[in-house]
């Protein structure tokens, strides 16, 4: 968006000029810090509410990707960013939880 060299942006995949699949550095964050939504492109994706898991199934990303680390988005941002996909129309709202059900 900032129109800088994808590459040098954390946290990011993304599909190089030469088709090639990349993965930047993980930097870890507060997910409280990061609204999930867009709303000046309309982008409403399901709400993270949870990050990272410590199991190490070896068929899955989550581990490695989030350096096997659990975070959680606070109770009241979740209420909040629930709040704007509502004003925004929307009725259905998916969550991610990696291992919620744990
Ligand atoms: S997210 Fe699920 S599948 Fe992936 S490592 Fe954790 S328990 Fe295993």
């Amino acid at each position: 968006m900032r129109r800088e060299n994808p590459g040098n942006v954390p946290n990011i995949a993304y599909m190089d000029e030469n088709g090639v699949f990349n993965v930047t550095r993980i930097e870890m964050i507060d997910l409280d810090d990061y609204d999930p939504y867009v709303e000046e492109f309309k982008l409403y994706p399901p709400i993270e509410l949870m990050r990272g898991c410590k199991s190490r199934c070896k068929f899955c990303q989550v581990p490695w990707l989030f350096k096997a680390k659990v975070q959680y988005r606070s109770v009241e941002k979740a209420i909040d960013v629930t709040k704007a996909y509502i004003r925004a129309g929307y009725r259905r709202i998916r969550f991610i939880l990696p291992i919620g059900f744990a």
